[in-house]
């Protein structure tokens, strides 16, 4: 079993305080990581400040030899963080691997590029003799707040962004799953990163993350997690009046028209419910069928279903791992129940796995449940596992009816063939993310937004750079 310290001001800091991480494929404990302490998270803000000053002096091109470096590490690494990310996430490993790549690295590398595209503007003046500049200045120091699902991934993408525009940051992972962000920092240092720009810290969300959020030395928290928490952070937040980037939850619905490739829209259907067992905030959470084809689909569905493996998330040929804890695990079992005492009717599934080889962990059998109605939980609320009701519809008003009947508005899918239906949803799909005709999956220099209760503010691209800058307006009077 590994120690972790934590990473502040360049240092690596134990606590008197431990906390176990546990292989949720096994329940073995894989590591121990500090309990920050109150003093533990001043230092880390007061580093951060302190760094911040130089960092944010340095041309962009200077900080984005730092990330282009930690990039070729993290490059090198790659097969040992995937490993990291499979134990403490329970994620297969070709799934971590792909993290690696198109997530973490791909945010370093994207980003380490865009230190000469923050630009300001200079506008006509309505005086003789003025000049006025609209300058872009980094907020700096930035909180990330980060959920255990893409641990590595979702550390860069605040990471990256936060550097290059200038700032410090703070970074505190979820508690079950510290050890990719920490892996993380100790490339950082190997990058040659200057000591305090790049900290984590480790402990509960409760005390420290609150921490985190109350201090008035932060600008910005940019967060990504659960819906109630978000709300939690931007109370919170309010009262030091931060700025508050939030990613938070979905219930992404998938529409299959009956014009469209059904082999494709089954095999994506699939996939976009069962990658990383369902735990990814714009997994398909509801499948709406057209009833002309909703026999055909389900039954081909089921037997995509079957042919799932569930197993050890380190051996190769896995699809499926554990769910990432016990309370996790106990949520998706209840919203099963709840969805079959209510009549739903469960047609594969519908029960934890706790024999043989699932005898330790957080197992779960992919699920797929009709016979569902729209006002039921299981149709509202986020599962985030391996489970998915279907129901059928009639035509497309009715789908864009469904579809946009939720408190989410995270992603959306559509399959279809009609540039008319393709249009309209683009106009009417309340949803920061749409999908069409294929999975889900964003990329670096997209906007990853969420509308409704899903988030405010965003990730990635240039619209995810711009939450990381403050604009100054300068008036310039000049003479003769
Ligand atoms: P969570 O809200 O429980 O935890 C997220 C983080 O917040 C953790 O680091 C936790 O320690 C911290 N935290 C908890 N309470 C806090 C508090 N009071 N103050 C400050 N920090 C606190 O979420 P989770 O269970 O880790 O993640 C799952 C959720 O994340 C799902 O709802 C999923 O949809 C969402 N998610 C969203 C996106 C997105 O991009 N929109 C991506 C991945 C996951």
């Amino acid at each position: 079993m590994t120690q972790y310290q934590m990473y502040i001001n360049g240092k690596w800091i134990s606590a008197v305080h431990t906390m176990p991480v546990l292989n949720p494929a096994s329940e073995d404990t894989i590591a121990s990581v500090p309990v920050a302490s109150a003093q533990d998270v001043q230092r880390a803000l007061e580093s951060a400040a302190r760094a911040q000053r130089s960092w944010g002096r340095l041309t962009g091109v200077e900080r984005g030899a730092f990330l282009r470096r930690w990039y070729e590490l993290v490059t090198k690494n790659r097969d040992r963080l995937a490993q990291i990310i499979s134990l403490e996430e329970g994620k297969p490993l070709s799934e971590a691997a792909g993290e690696i790549t198109f997530g973490t690295a791909g945010y370093l590398s994207y980003y380490a590029e865009l230190g000469r595209s923050i630009a300001g503007d200079i506008l006509a003046p309505d005086r003789p003799g003025e000049q006025i500049w609209i300058v872009p200045q980094p907020v700096g120091v930035v909180i990330g707040i980060i959920p255990w699902n893409y641990p590595s991934a979702l550390a860069a993408r605040k990471i990256a962004p936060a550097l290059i525009a200038g700032n410090a940051i703070v970074l505190k992972p979820h508690e079950d799953t510290p050890l990719s962000a920490l892996e993380l920092a100790k490339l950082a240092e190997e990058a040659g990163l200057p000591a305090g720009v790049f900290n984590v810290i480790t402990g509960p969300g409760e005390t420290v993350g609150e921490a985190l959020v109350k201090s008035p030395v932060p600008s910005l928290i940019t967060f990504t997690g659960s819906v109630e928490t978000g709300k939690r952070i931007m109370r919170n937040a309010a009262d030091t009046v931060k700025k508050v980037s939030l990613e938070m939850g979905g219930k992404a619905p998938f529409i299959v028209m009956e014009d469209s490739d059904l082999d494709a829209a089954v095999e994506t259907a699939l996939f976009s419910r069962f990658v990383n067992c369902g735990q990814v905030c714009i997994c398909n959470e509801r499948t709406y069928v057209h009833k002309k084809i909703a026999d055909q689909f389900v039954s081909k569905f089921l037997d995509g279903v079957r042919r799932l493996k569930l197993g050890n998330p380190l051996d190769p040929g896995v699809n499926l791992g554990p769910k990432v804890n016990r309370d996790e695990l106990l949520k998706v079992e209840r919203y099963v129940e709840e969805a079959r005492q209510s009549g739903a009717q469960i047609l594969t599934g519908g029960r934890r796995l706790t024999e043989g080889p699932f005898s330790h962990g957080y197992w779960y059998e992919p699920t797929v449940i009709a016979g569902v109605q729209q006002s039921m939980k299981i149709m509202q609320e986020e599962i985030f596992g391996p489970v998915v009701p279907i129901m059928e519809f009639s035509d497309f008003d009715e789908a864009l009816t469904l579809a946009n009947d939720s408190r989410y508005g995270l992603a959306a899918f559509l399959f279809t063939n009609d540039m008319n239906r393709v249009l309209r949803a683009v106009r009417d799909m309340e949803c920061g993310e749409l999908y069409i005709n294929r999975g889900p999956g964003e990329s670096v220099h997209g906007f990853h937004t969420g509308w409704k209760q899903s988030g405010l503010g965003g990730d990635d691209g240039k619209y995810g750079l711009e939450q990381y800058l403050q604009r100054k307006t300068v008036y310039v009077k000049y003479q003769g």
